[in-house]
């Protein structure tokens, strides 16, 4: 089937289609899983420092993205992870957003390593012409048990009972439908194929299944499939420090410098980004971690703090989002999630419930809604 053309073209920004913010072109690098290497994350670091601004920025749907790239980088950056192995499709690109449960395999919580299944349900969608047509937007997930991934919703999930078995998720939501281990990469793919057959009948250019009308369900149904008894299982994000199979270091508001990453590098062969601006070491091995900035206390008050870029990155910012928090979060007690934004648009904000503070200009910030100056700000927590 040929998709629909767009009328609104999708500007989610990519390795190969960079976007161009304030500060130079913003390239975002796919990690389904989230996982890197330790060569393939000192690759995007040294990318940064020669290419851009020198930082990696951690997204919420684990991804990487540079900023700052000046003209022509973008061609090196590509040859450059294309030679890492971190592009391996040209026209699925944009498309690889994976999610998996960042602790899998690694602790008691985690009924089904679903790592394997992530580096399989990505072979499969680039292997699959048809899929390149999805929407930047849409995700997948892959939840080992524990319920961690549910709020960031993503449009086709599978959340597995134990190592036989999972139930499929659409939209965010449990349908009951068991799905055999086997096969739980052709049904995920079989479920994007239906949203976009399901989108072209409707006429819509719906981004995410959610925005269909009665998506699930119309996927359901062209999957042959039949809702049955859902199980709804909420967890928590990863809390930074130490766990049986390693540790998890908070990157305060995402944003990686190198010397940090050269540190997660030094201490694992193996890393993973979260969907909340932290990593997980795997092992135990951890060299320096703390003394280069990264946060390895559950009780800091940057655990669960996030932002968008602001200024200077961002034309549409009404203020430094950055600076601001840098300057007002230390004092802060910890505890639940705090997403700072330069307008309302709000980039970048995480699932579930955040103290919502938003720049209204000339240095003050909307608090849930209520107008105050930076050390009001302050105050507030
Ligand atoms: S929330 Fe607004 S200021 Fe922040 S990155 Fe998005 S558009 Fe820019």
């Amino acid at each position: 089937m040929v998709p629909r053309e767009r009328t609104v073209p999708d500007r989610c920004p990519g390795v190969l289609a960079v976007h161009e913010a304030a500060d130079g072109g913003l390239a975002r690098v796919r990690l389904p899983g989230g996982v890197l290497s330790a060569s393939q994350l000192r690759v995007l670091a040294a990318a940064a420092v020669e290419l851009g601004d020198g930082h990696l920025e951690l997204t919420s749907r684990a991804n990487v993205q540079i900023r700052a790239l000046q003209p022509g980088a973008p061609v090196e950056l590509s040859e450059r992870l294309y030679a890492a192995g971190l592009l391996p499709s040209i026209t699925h690109e944009r498309v690889r957003n994976i999610l998996a449960s960042p602790l899998s395999g690694l602790d008691h919580l985690s009924r089904y390593d679903v790592l394997p299944l992530a580096g399989e349900l990505d072979r499969l969608l680039c292997a699959t012409p048809g899929l390149a047509a999805l929407p930047g937007r849409f995700l997948f997930a892959l939840d080992d048990g524990r319920g961690d991934l549910a709020p960031s919703k993503p449009d086709v999930a599978v959340r597995m009972s134990d190592g036989q078995q999972g139930e499929l998720l659409l939209a965010g939501v449990a349908t009951g439908v068991r799905v055999a281990v086997e096969r739980v990469a052709e049904v995920m793919v079989a479920a994007a194929e239906a949203f976009l057959a399901v989108r072209d009948e409707q006429g819509s250019e719906a981004w995410r299944l959610g925005e269909l009308e009665d998506g699930p369900r119309m996927v359901l149904t062209r999957l042959g499939l039949e809702g049955g008894r859902a199980e709804d299982v909420r967890g928590e994000p990863a809390v930074a420090g130490a766990f049986e199979g390693g540790i998890v270091a908070t990157v305060p508001l995402g944003v990686l410098a190198a010397e940090q990453a050269e540190a997660l590098a030094e201490s694992a062969d193996e890393v993973r980004v979260t969907p909340w601006r932290s990593v997980v070491v795997v092992g135990t091995q951890v060299r320096r971690l703390a003394e280069v900035g990264l946060v390895l206390e559950g009780s800091s008050p940057w655990n669960g703090v996030t932002s968008c870029a602001g200024r200077p990155g961002c034309g549409k910012a009404l203020g430094d989002v950055r600076g601001d928090a840098r300057r007002v979060v230390p004092g802060w007690s910890g505890g639940g999630r705090v997403h700072w934004s330069g307008c309302e648009r709000r980039c970048g904000k995480p699932g579930g419930e955040f103290l919502d503070v938003v720049a209204l200009g000339g240095g003050g910030y909307a608090v849930d809604g209520v107008a105050m100056g930076v050390d009001e700000v302050r105050a507030h927590r």
